[in-house]
């Protein structure tokens, strides 16, 4: 299980399994809603979609955003 706390630098691709609905989302928002121990599969879980409104069911990629330097 990949925890966010790993890939705090990482955003995740969404898509939305009912609607089909696709999102863009920074980790580390996840994590300061959520906490950094929790892992991806969870959080993916308590998000809803904001086309439908559909809890749970969208599928996800991690996505390495390479420009972002801090
Ligand atoms: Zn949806």
């Amino acid at each position: 299980m990949i925890r966010l706390d790993s890939i705090t630098h990482n955003h995740l691709g969404l898509h939305c399994e009912m609607c089909g609905h696709n999102s863009l989302l920074a980790v580390k928002m996840l994590i300061e809603r959520l906490g950094h121990e929790i892992n991806v599969h969870n959080a993916v879980k308590t998000l809803k979609c904001s086309s439908c409104g559909a809890k749970g069911k969208a599928s996800f990629v991690i996505t390495y955003v390479v420009n972002a330097k801090r």
